[in-house]
């Protein structure tokens, strides 16, 4: 199994299936992956901008399907989450 976000190898054991909707909510509130694939980086897609701009296409294509994170992914999302929380509070 491949992690979602970044692409690398994790074992079935070590994953995490996240709900499409956690995924686009966090997107809606500025998340973006620290973590995404070397392979976004093309000449083409240098720019943080593009990236973000990928990253909101790659989150729409995939907003009906359930995620899977490595362990690393999904905790810079659960601390998202967690940041998001605490500034509406
Ligand atoms: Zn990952």
């Amino acid at each position: 199994m491949n992690c979602d976000i970044c692409g690398e190898l994790v074992p079935e054991e070590d994953s995490f299936i996240v709900l499409p909707e956690q995924i686009v909510q966090a997107r809606d509130k500025g998340y973006i992956p620290a973590r995404l694939p070397d392979s976004w980086k093309t000449d083409d897609v240098t720019s943080a901008q593009k990236i973000e701009a990928q990253w909101h296409l790659v989150v729409d294509e995939n907003a009906l399907v359930d995620w899977l994170l490595c362990p690393s992914c999904h905790l810079e999302l659960i601390q998202h989450q967690k940041a998001q929380s605490s500034v509406s509070l």
